[in-house]
């Protein structure tokens, strides 16, 4: 298989473990053919974190301490990895004066302070839109409001939110929760989300808090980002029509796992979430004539293509690419990293790569 090219780095072909042989192209009713969901794969945030790291490796060398995985996925990181990154969890574990670049994920004032305690030199490649995020948060606690933060517990990114009004903010995680909330003052609350939700279910957990709590404030604009959203707008248009949808994404990926759901949801047989394109099993494929392909957020487009061979070798050569939305969105770089080590400015600093990934011949 060729490498692909993501940013400086050349990612090397998936690690794909040989748990089982080539897919049979076993006969089945109809005609076989793959669904393949677009917009999929790396988001505007996911690509700026990823090209933060490899800027980082660049004009300090490495290692550049990372805390908590750049992106939710398994290939990227241990690609950076072998690049010479160290993942850690806290930035107790960096040594003192070293770079120490935070997730797209996002932090709370209390990592970054810890992190200026130990005089790290801080990236900070938080995606602008959890960013935003954030100062909501900031906002609405300055403002003396209660904050209910839709969410999942224990997400690195509800862990960064929530840091930024602690006080004042309570997790809200489905809508079966809506009915066991205590609040200080039902007619003083304002509700936010995490990022990467399923649009449709955070949609009824807001129209449950609303029944319970009638003054309930909106915040001005959407929190679950485009990336998210146009995913499971795709996924929702292929499923219908798919006996089984395959989700490239890891098991930490938010957006990932709402996809399987979002498929299940509106029509598709089977769904299943896979790293790598090896671990498709051939009972999956039993029976079915179209399967629906989608990434996540944080996947490179390289796990998909070598999905898309393997049910090549399953019959499944017939791809038609079903878009939902143009995506052209780009962040620049943090600013510690917009200029070079020659003191240049990077093109990259004005997101000067697409989102897609081009194979080299
Ligand atoms: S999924 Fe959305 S919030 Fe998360 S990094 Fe991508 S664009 Fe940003």
């Amino acid at each position: 298989m060729a490498g692909i090219t993501n940013g400086a780095v050349v990612l090397t072909p998936p690690r794909t473990p040989a748990v089982r042989g080539r897919l049979v192209d076993a006969p089945v009713a109809g005609t076989k053919r793959v669904l393949l969901a677009a917009p999929r794969g790396y988001c505007a945030g996911v690509d700026r974190a990823v090209i933060a790291v490899e800027k980082a490796l660049e004009n300090f060398g490495a290692p550049v301490y990372v805390r908590k995985q750049i992106v939710h996925n398994v290939h990227v990181v241990s690609t950076l990895e072998q690049r010479g990154a160290i993942f850690v969890d806290d930035v107790a574990e960096v040594p003192h004066g070293a770079h120490v670049v935070f997730s797209a994920h996002g932090v709370s004032p209390a990592v970054v302070q810890g992190a200026a305690d130990r005089g790290l030199q801080a990236i900070d490649a938080t995606c602008p839109l959890v960013t935003k995020v954030h100062r909501e948060a900031t906002r609405f606690s300055k403002q003396g409001l209660d904050i209910l933060l839709i969410g999942h517990t224990g997400h690195e990114e509800v862990e960064g939110t929530m840091g930024h009004a602690p006080e004042r903010t309570t997790l809200v995680t489905s809508p079966d929760d809506v009915a066991g909330l205590e609040v200080r003052d039902p007619d003083n609350l304002v509700w936010i989300s995490q990022t990467t939700l399923s649009v449709d279910e955070t949609m009824e957990t807001v129209r449950r808090l609303r029944e319970r709590f009638p003054n309930l404030q909106d915040p001005p604009s959407d929190d679950i980002c485009y990336a998210t959203q146009n995913r499971q707008v795709a996924i929702k248009k292929v499923a219908p029509a798919a006996d089984l949808v395959i989700v490239v994404g890891s098991a930490n990926s938010s957006n990932s796992v709402r996809l399987v759901e979002v498929a299940l949801e509106h029509g598709a047989r089977a769904a299943y979430r896979v790293d790598y394109a090896s671990e498709i099993q051939q009972s999956w494929l039993d029976g079915v004539a179209t399967v629906g392909v989608t990434s996540g957020a944080s996947v490179p487009e390289v796990l998909v293509r070598e999905v898309l061979d393997d049910l090549a070798d399953a019959g499944y050569r017939d791809v038609e690419e079903v878009k939902t939305a143009e995506e052209d969105l780009m962040f620049s770089l943090p600013k510690e990293l917009r200029r070079d080590a020659a003191g240049n400015t990077d093109e990259r600093a004005l997101g000067g790569r697409s989102r897609r990934l081009d194979w080299q011949d």
